[in-house]
Formats: structure tokens, C-alpha cells, sequence
């Protein structure tokens, strides 16, 4: 089979990015790895926040109408053991949602479904095309650095149940994030990797003991919690995202640390810039319609990586003077709006030109 463009990996970017080429009459096929090892990579719960910029490029992709999502109306930012807090309304940024929770094999069947509606086609052996994308996830090529950090993933319920507050506390061992989904909150915290392993192995009544210590009441109590896993934390870059007719996109060009929920946001970004650069391009391989996508996504790509991993080691340790520097940097943010908005809309957009 032969075609313009062959998208390999058919993950949430790659699905995206197929249905956006599909809008534009491009002529893409999806290539998936066999039904079996596909289902093994899908996590059993992921939440996900998706920002009002995915929004919009999901809708663009035809795809947004069918997914049952959980608003964001509001972010708390904390830390454990320090003073200051910031709030983010979606007032502040403009938006009538800072951001949109689901799970990801919600997300990833929705996609699925549409790009079979779309009839986009979708096979397991090569293709040649005239350019190859790479979605296949985290690459064992990216360089790669270790935040020796596990996220521990579970859904919990409270009382009262969850509404439309997610919640982020810096712990002195790594973010702890609590994303209102259906009612309940998905919970992604990150610790040290024995730290983990314990939070994984306890009993359910003592995990949720351990997570109110650490998180507090402020979300209500914890009262019930479903089966976690864990999975280890490394920040993995390609150093160039492109290459002789070949473009990486989401996952594959970078994999982040989760704090602030940017991966996903940042992948669904670079498939919407690739789609922008390729329309009406002859040749999608040319090397000048390559460099232009590289160029196009650097700042963005570059800005949001150093965010996420800054963030990821910025609250760690029980330093007084660093506990007291955050606080006041909580603080300034909190009463700053202005402040409040730029670093909301830059969450929620990137640095991308999307309007
Ligand atoms: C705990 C946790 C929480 C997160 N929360 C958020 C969040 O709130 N917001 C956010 O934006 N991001 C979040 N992320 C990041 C997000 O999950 C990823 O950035 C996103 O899944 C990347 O999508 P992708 O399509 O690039 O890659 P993947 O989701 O990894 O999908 C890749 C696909 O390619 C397939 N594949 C692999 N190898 C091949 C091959 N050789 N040939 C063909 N197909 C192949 C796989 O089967 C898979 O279907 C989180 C991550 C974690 C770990």
C-alpha cells in the first residue's frame, strides 16, 4: 500500500492527528502494532486533563461531541508542610474551562471510533508513504533523565463527592494531583519509588489514610479507593523531531513528567501544527515543509518541557528557606490576577499560536 503520509502509532496523537489530515482530504493511514500488543500498552485508569486548546483541536478533528468529559472550573495549588496556596478560576484565563478530565481508554476508544467513521485507514504491516510519522509513544532512542520518582495512578471517591475542582500539592516528595472525574477524583502522586511501592502494596484503608495526611481535607474525606499501579517517571527527549521524511510528534518527540497534566495537551499541539504545515504541501516529506514543522513547534515544545520539569523537582525537600520562598511565590501568584492569567493561558495554550 502506498500513501502520503503513514502515522505509525495509533495513541491519542496519532489518532488526532489522522482525523485532522483526513479533514483536509490528505490521503494518511493509520499503522497500529497487532490488536494484542496494542491493548497491553493501555493503562486500565490514566485521568487525564485535557486544556481548552485540546478542546479546540479535538473539535477541529471531529472528535470532541462524543467524549463525556469533567469540566475544571477551578485549580487549588498548594504545598504540604509550608504556608501559601494560589487559586486559578477559569474566569481568570478567559475560558469556560481551565480543563477537561477523562480516562484515557475513554479517550482513546472515542478516537478510535471516529477514526473508523472517518474511515481513515488502519493496518498493522508497513506502508510506504512520502512521510513517516511517529507517534508510537515513548522512544528508547530519547535521551532520557530520571526524576527516581513513581506516579502512583488511582481513582478515589470522597465525601462529598468531587465537583469541578481539581486540586495540585506540592509534597516534599513529589506532586500529588487530584482531578475531579464523574463524581470522584482521579489521583496521580508522585513519590520516591520505595514510597510507592508501599503506597501500591497497602491495604486500601491505609492508603487512604496516607493520602489524607498528605493531602489534608480540604477535598473532603477520602472514603473508598479502586485499584492502583505505578509507573516510573523520566523525562525523555528526542534531540531532533524530524528526519529524512520523517516527523515525531506527542509522546515520541517528548515524554514529561505528569505534574500539570502537559503531555497529552503538548502532543495533541504538535499534531496540530504538522497538519497546519502540511496543508497544501505537495510533497509532505520535502524537507522544507520538515523544517518548518521543527521550527514551529521548538519554542513550544522547549518552553513547556522546562515548566513540567521544573516543576517536578521545584517543591521537593524540607528546606525552611525554600518552603518559604514557594509560600511567597503562591502567594504573589494568588493575589496577582494578571499573573494568574498569563500562566493559566500558558498552561492552557502553550506557547502555540492557536487561537
Ligand atoms: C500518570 C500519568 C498522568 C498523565 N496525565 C496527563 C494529563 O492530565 N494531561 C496530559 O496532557 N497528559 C497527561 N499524561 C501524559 C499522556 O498520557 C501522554 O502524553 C499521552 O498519552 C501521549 O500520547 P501519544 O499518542 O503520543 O502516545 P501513547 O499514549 O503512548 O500512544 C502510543 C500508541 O502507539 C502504539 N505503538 C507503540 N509502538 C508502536 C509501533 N512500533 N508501531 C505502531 N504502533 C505503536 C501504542 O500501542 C499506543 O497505542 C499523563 C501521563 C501519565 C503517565
Amino acid at each position: 500500500m502506498r500513501a502520503d503520509v503513514a502515522i505509525h502509532g495509533a495513541g491519542p496523537v496519532g489518532c488526532a492527528l489522522a482525523l485532522l489530515l483526513r479533514r483536509q482530504g490528505r490521503a494518511a493511514v493509520l499503522v497500529q502494532q497487532r490488536e494484542a500488543a496494542a491493548r497491553s500498552f493501555r493503562p486500565a485508569f490514566r485521568p487525564l486533563a485535557l486544556s481548552h486548546a485540546s478542546r479546540l483541536i479535538l473539535e477541529r478533528a471531529g472528535a470532541w461531541r462524543a467524549l463525556a468529559v469533567t469540566p475544571i472550573a477551578a485549580i487549588h495549588v498548594s504545598q504540604q508542610r509550608g504556608f501559601g496556596r494560589a487559586c486559578m478560576s477559569a474566569a481568570d484565563a478567559g475560558v469556560p474551562a481551565l480543563g477537561y478530565v477523562l480516562d484515557y481508554g475513554t479517550l482513546l476508544d472515542a478516537l478510535l471510533a471516529r477514526v473508523r467513521e472517518a474511515r481513515v485507514p488502519v493496518q498493522s504491516e508497513p506502508v510506504e508513504a512520502l512521510l513517516a510519522v511517529h507517534a508510537e509513544g515513548t522512544s528508547e532512542e530519547a535521551s532520557r533523565k530520571d526524576y527516581r520518582q513513581q506516579a502512583v495512578v488511582a481513582e478515589v471517591q470522597t465525601r462529598p463527592g468531587a465537583t469541578t475542582t481539581a486540586w495540585e500539592r506540592f509534597t516534599p516528595e513529589g506532586p500529588l494531583a487530584l482531578l475531579p472525574i464523574a463524581g470522584k477524583y482521579g489521583v496521580v502522586w508522585s513519590a520516591r519509588p520505595e514510597r510507592a511501592r508501599e503506597l501500591c502494596d497497602a491495604d486500601e484503608s491505609r492508603f487512604l489514610a496516607a493520602l489524607a495526611q498528605a493531602f489534608g481535607r480540604r477535598a473532603g474525606a477520602f472514603v473508598a479507593a479502586g485499584a492502583r499501579a505505578r509507573l516510573p517517571l523520566s523525562l525523555r527527549l528526542r534531540s531532533e523531531r524530524t528526519g529524512e521524511r520523517a516527523a515525531y510528534v506527542g509522546n515520541a518527540a517528548q515524554t514529561l513528567h505528569p505534574v500539570a497534566g502537559q503531555g497529552l495537551n503538548l502532543g495533541l499541539r504538535d499534531a496540530w501544527d504538522l497538519a497546519q504545515v502540511l496543508q497544501g504541501a505537495p510533497d509532505p516529506g520535502d524537507a522544507r515543509v520538515l523544517q518548518a514543522f521543527a521550527a514551529l513547534r521548538r519554542f513550544d515544545a522547549t518552553a513547556t518541557v522546562r515548566i513540567t520539569d521544573f516543576l517536578a523537582g521545584a517543591f521537593l525537600g524540607e528546606s525552611p528557606l525554600r518552603g518559604l520562598t514557594r509560600g511567597m511565590g503562591l502567594t504573589a501568584l494568588d493575589i496577582c490576577l494578571p499573573a494568574r492569567r498569563f500562566f493559566a493561558r500558558r498552561m492552557i495554550y502553550g506557547a502555540s499560536a492557536l487561537p
